[in-house]
């Protein structure tokens, strides 16, 4: 007989508001309306630090994503919500933003519930995140615009002419499930600065706060048809927006897999697509550091989020002459980064959040074991009553070859290794068909421009990691992505150019 007994990784109870909400009926966001499917598909919701059921949500049908389609296409094509002043765009947006912030506690709490990070986490970084990418977006409302241009081959003063920015359309938005509200709103935002309408289909296994949100979309007053939210599959719902033939843009963010589907998927019409895809990101310490900084910041690199974060610092490469000295820095952060259950308010890394995903990431420490790797640190799962823990795992002895080093894992797994020059170091950094993000330490200001300069990927943080901003652009080179998101780039991706020439 296997009996539980009370553990260190058992699940906090839920709030009374947490338990009503998961208590409601399976339903989906269609014209500011919670309907019902149009089948009786659905499927179940998992607390990551549990196992357990705890809720069910719709496996939306093609009819169902056909409905909510042409809901944005209607809210669309009538203007409702682009042909509004600019002012009050920006004001509804934030308006939005003002009840996320009124209720982040409440999202936290589902954030930590669903996805199985913890909860303080979720309070400190996807809330106010989410909040910020609706503040800076909506004052784009007002900013966009058009130039006057003299023409260069038609003489001066014999037309007018002007260029116009407009809203894409109806923009399809297929988030992933390690920050699904701050995905949702990354995403979102944007869209409505520039006047779009929208389908957004979150992850299927973290889709409850996307669904919260619909309340206080209706209660900042957004026209109906604007935002609607499908939940469900993503070979199944997910394929069917892309390929919707009313749907004028595509923006997701997902595996570099996935993202090379919906980019072939969306060619049929030539939809408008821009891709966030995975990475396998470079951290480098260089000889100059303090290791007592650079230690933690290599560990928080990497743990932040259990290792699910598409920016994590999984491929460590550390001066000969500090690398032993780093590595004990970062097995001395292990008690910090302890998995916990996400309510539980001392965890500062959660539960990975699902099984398929959990045994995904032990999978590639077998491999990277079979292969020759050494584990210095972690490489297992604490016992637990059903969560779906990983201890942060180090792994040194590895070469390039090796899956856990060419691969991403998005778990709390990184592959430490020494090097003996700059440029050695620039060389194995670009090794790889990602170029996401990339970490430097280093004292030295020459040393930090020449390898910034070298590496190849959409951002470069220097002694930092992982530090993103609403207001500047974040995208991938090679295989990490198709565009830029937030900043004015982020903006730019939901508007066309129209350009008019008038004859006078
Ligand atoms: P995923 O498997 O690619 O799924 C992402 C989303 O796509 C989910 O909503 C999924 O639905 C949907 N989907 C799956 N197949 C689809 C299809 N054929 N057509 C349309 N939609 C489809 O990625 P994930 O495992 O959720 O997330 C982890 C990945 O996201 C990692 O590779 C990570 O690096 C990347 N990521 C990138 C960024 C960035 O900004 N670059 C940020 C965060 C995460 P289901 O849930 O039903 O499968």
């Amino acid at each position: 007989m296997n009996v539980m007994t009370p553990s260190m990784l058992d699940q906090r109870a839920y709030s009374d508001a947490a338990k009503q909400f998961l208590s409601r009926a399976p339903r989906l966001f269609i014209n500011n309306e919670f309907v019902s499917s149009s089948h009786d598909a659905t499927i179940a919701v998992e607390d990551p630090s549990s196992g357990r059921e705890i809720a069910r949500i719709v496996d939306a049908s093609d009819a169902d994503v056909n409905r909510a389609v042409a809901a944005a296409r209607r809210a669309f094509d009538d203007g409702r919500w682009s042909g509004l002043p600019p002012m009050v765009r920006d004001r509804t947006i934030n308006r939005l933003a003002d009840l996320l912030e009124a209720h982040a506690d409440e999202f936290a709490e589902l954030e930590a519930i669903d996805n199985g990070k913890p909860k303080g986490m979720a309070a400190a970084v996807d809330i106010p995140g989410a909040v910020s990418q609706l503040r800076f977006m909506a004052g784009w409302s007002a900013k966009v615009a058009g130039e006057t241009t003299q023409p260069y081959t038609i003489p001066n003063g014999t037309v007018f002419s002007y260029t116009v920015k407009e809203p894409v359309g109806v923009c399809a938005q297929i988030v992933p499930w390690n920050f699904p509200l701050l995905m949702a709103c990354l995403k979102i935002a944007p869209a409505l600065a520039a006047g779009c309408t929208l389908v957004l289909k979150p992850a299927e296994q973290t889709s409850l706060t996307a669904l919260r949100l619909a309340d206080l979309i209706v209660e900042a007053g957004f026209p109906a048809g604007v935002i609607n939210i499908i939940t469900g599959n993503g070979h199944t719902a997910g394929d069917r927006m892309v390929k919707h033939p009313d749907v004028d843009k595509v923006a997701f963010t997902g595996s570099t897999e996935i993202g090379k589907l919906i980019n072939r998927n969306a060619t049929a019409t030539l939809k408008r697509v821009t891709l966030e895809l995975g990475g396998k990101s470079p951290v480098v310490v260089m000889p100059d550091v303090d290791v007592a900084e650079a230690a933690p910041g290599a560990a928080g690199a990497i743990f932040f989020n259990a290792g699910q974060v598409c920016v994590a610092g999984s491929r460590l490469y550390a001066h000969r002459s500090v690398f032993d000295q780093l590595l004990e820095g970062i097995a001395a952060t292990a008690p910090f980064w302890a998995p916990r259950p996400s309510l539980d308010p001392e965890a500062h890394m959660g539960a990975i959040v699902s099984k398929e995903q959990h045994d995904k990431v032990l999978g590639y420490i077998e491999a990277g074991k079979r292969d020759g790797a050494s584990v210095v640190m972690g490489g297992d799962a604490p016992s637990s009553n059903g969560g779906y823990f990983v201890n942060p795992t180090v792994l040194v002895n590895v070469n390039p070859q090796m899956s856990v080093v060419r691969e991403e894992i998005f778990g709390p797994v990184v592959v430490a290794q020494r090097f003996d020059d700059l440029d050695e170091v620039a060389k194995a950094a670009n090794d790889t068909c990602f170029g996401l993000g990339a970490g430097i330490w280093t004292k030295d200001v020459s040393t930090m421009h020449k390898l910034a300069a070298k590496i190849k990927s959409g951002t470069v943080w220097g002694n930092c990691h992982a530090v993103i901003d609403t207001a500047l652009p974040f995208g991938g080179y090679k295989e990490s992505g198709l565009g830029r998101e937030q900043g004015r780039a982020g903006i730019e991706a939901y508007l066309e150019t129209k350009t008019v020439i008038i004859k006078m």
